[in-house]
């Protein structure tokens, strides 16, 4: 596990120095840390850090990854930033003799996630995942690419004006990309979140029937749309825009962040009329716009259509691939936006680890403001100091924390 883990996204302003896990950093048989730098080149060797997770836990060196020595310009010293794993539990899966609660996946490019799970009064529970600022993301990528792409038509390859919209185009497809990866986990989050409630619920109601010592196992199963974004030029299918929207719908990472977090193995099955089927009196319709409206009159039903789609890729799943209707059937719909960037919740402890590690309050804001603040700063160091294990191993600190956990936070 700890081979796995990496130090923290942010880029750090000065160039760390970096040690994996097995080649870059190891123990040393007294129980000291020694730093490669190269080979032939020595190595730093410290006092093993004490690294306490979050949660006061302390973490034990084997599940460390990658260590960077950073440069704070603020603190004017050296640090050790240690990332370590820190996986949230999985959800029990399949088992013999285990009573099982499938949760249904619906994925679209408007929803990216529409999740189905019965609720043990027999109503179904339906989570609409919102993809509104996903798909925002890539309009705005897509149009200004198409411009600069235009401009880049009309000047000379290679010459200064080309090289410059490169250098634009490039930016703007990665910072797209950044966002999308947030999007995407943002997605996946709120329907984790889903599915432990829904566990949660049943392992609350089989304990009451059956002992305190049940498990429930979860089952998740999406209607399978692979491949449906792929050669969507020859198929022709579609309009222009559409064509796009699915070629850049990114539903195979949102499956496997799903997967990750919560340690299920997703199944796909054939989510054939799973859109079109009424849930109530099987009737089929064709659906226009956002909501489903059975075409059956003595039925009425009215519901989402994102919904309509994930409760039928539920009984599809637990009925062998048959619909099954149901005339009293009770659908409980929940809507929820993924935003990208930072929570109130993330902000404000964001707020409390700056405090903790003693960056926060009016006195630094003061020493940050300016490179000269920093310099004229009672009680600093020369900048500059070279690596040499000589000069740094007695100003380092390890932060607490400051790997994985803080990522996941910030
Ligand atoms: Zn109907």
């Amino acid at each position: 596990m700890g081979l796995k883990a990496r130090a923290p996204w942010r880029e750090k302003k000065y160039r760390p120095l970096s040690f994996s896990a097995k080649f870059g950093w190891r123990i040393t048989p007294e129980s000291r840390l020694a730093l490669s730098l190269g080979h032939g080149r020595g190595r730093v060797v410290l006092p093993l850090p004490e690294v306490i997770s979050r949660d006061g836990q302390p973490v034990s060196p084997k599940d460390w990854g990658e260590i960077r020595l950073c440069w704070d310009r603020n603190d004017r010293s050296w640090s050790l930033h240690i990332s370590y794993t820190a996986p949230s539990k999985a959800l029990p899966g399949r088992a013999e003799g285990r009573p099982m609660v499938t949760v249904a996946i619906d994925e679209g490019v408007i929803n990216p996630m529409t999740l189905a799970a019965p609720m043990p009064d027999g109503g179904m529970k339906v989570l609409v995942v919102n993809g509104r600022q996903g798909r925002s993301a890539k309009r705005y990528r897509n149009k200004v690419v198409a411009r600069l792409t235009s401009r880049m038509s009309r000047c000379k390859n290679g010459s200064r004006k080309h090289r410059r919209l490169v250098a634009a185009k490039k930016q703007v497809e990665a910072k797209t990309e950044r966002r999308l990866h947030d999007f995407d986990h943002q997605v996946c989050a709120k329907a984790e979140q889903f599915t432990r409630e829904v566990h949660e619920t049943w392992t609350e109601h089989h304990q009451e029937i059956s002992g305190p010592a049940t498990v429930v196992g979860v089952r998740l199963v999406a209607g399978d749309v692979r491949g449906i974004e792929q050669n969507t030029n020859k198929k022709r299918r579609a309009s222009r825009s559409t064509r796009q929207q699915l070629s850049q719908w990114s539903r195979g990472r949102q499956e496997d962040f799903l997967q990750y977090k919560t340690g299920l193995r997703l199944e796909h099955i054939s989510e054939a009329h799973s859109s079109q089927t009424c849930p109530r009196c099987n009737t089929r319709t064709k659906v226009r716009g956002r909501e489903y409206v059975c075409k059956n009159e003595s039925c009425g039903f009215r519901c989402h259509r994102d919904a309509v789609g994930g409760v039928n890729i539920h009984t599809l799943a637990v009925n062998d691939g048959t619909f099954v209707p149901d005339p009293d059937l009770d659908i409980e719909v929940t809507y929820r936006r993924s935003q990208t960037g930072w929570s109130s919740l993330q902000r404000s402890l964001h707020a409390y680890h700056q405090n903790v590690l003693g960056r926060a309050g009016a006195a630094c804001r003061e020493e940050r403001r300016s490179a000269q603040n920093r310099a004229t700063r009672t009680g600093t160091t020369a900048a500059g100091v070279a690596v040499d294990s000589a000069v740094i191993s007695d100003d380092i600190t390890a932060h607490p924390g400051a790997g994985r956990a803080l990522a996941r936070v910030a």
